[in-house]
């Protein structure tokens, strides 16, 4: 093989579907928010069939195709967006029956919020094998503020996480999915990996790091819905 040439290895693309939710109770109508019984009836569904929830570290070495690392069988991401006090009542314990991990994107600045995760809660889903990182201090349109501001945003999440729960909390997720030029450059600047969107698709190491898709699982679709997206998306 000539002098720089890719090798068909080395070109290969890994591909894995990361699946998106946020609210687990029940709100009709709601296409955001999931049921228990559906959720958990998606969790049988990837445990019947052989898939493989993996955690964030796992995920980005497999992205990076780290050498030494087998690749299990159909590996999957599951995300969590927001933080909302119905993860630990409700999902922890259903991901739990089937020993999958998962991955909170949260916003520290609700700590105080009732409807979402304390600290305390965040610990809990962290014991449970979850990992937690940044989602914006108080999840807000990043487009619309300055430069200042979007680095408030983005760096005192990051520090807040890492200082409650001591890991390494530098995979952002965008909230609502918006970013601007801006929100990229911080991104890098400050050292973060990786970056997930709202756009739909397999999550793939062609795609920007900080560009990264993932599949919004919407909560009023059937089982046989959420299957084809599974299947189709790649
Ligand atoms: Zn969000």
């Amino acid at each position: 093989m000539p002098n720089g040439a890719a090798t068909p290895f080395a070109s290969s693309k890994v591909s894995i579907p990361v699946l998106n939710y946020h609210s687990v109770t029940i709100d009709p109508g709601n296409v955001v928010v999931i049921s228990p019984a559906k959720l958990e009836a998606q969790m049988k569904y990837l445990h019947d069939q052989g898939y493989t929830p993996i955690s964030l570290d796992t995920f980005i070495k497999l992205i990076e195709k780290k050498s030494g690392i087998v690749a299990p069988n159909k590996p999957v991401l599951l995300t969590f967006d927001d933080g909302y006090v119905d993860n630990v009542e409700e999902a922890m314990p259903i991901l739990a029956k089937y020993n999958f991990p998962a991955t909170l994107f949260m916003s520290p600045g609700m700590v105080e919020d009732p409807s979402y995760l304390s600290w305390e809660g965040a610990k809990q889903l962290q014991q449970a094998g979850w990992d937690i990182q940044p989602h914006g201090m108080t999840h807000p349109h990043l487009p619309k503020l300055s430069s200042e501001e979007q680095a408030y945003q983005i760096t005192e999440a990051r520090k807040l996480i890492e200082e409650q729960l001591g890991t390494q909390a530098d995979v952002f997720c965008f909230p609502y999915g918006e970013y601007n030029q801006t929100t990229l450059k911080l991104l890098k600047a400050h050292g973060f990996r990786y970056a997930f969107t709202i756009e739909q698709g397999y999550t793939t190491n062609q795609q920007s790091p900080y560009l990264l898709k993932r599949l919004f699982i919407n909560g009023e679709e059937s089982l046989k819905a959420f299957i084809n997206k599974l299947h189709k998306a790649n």
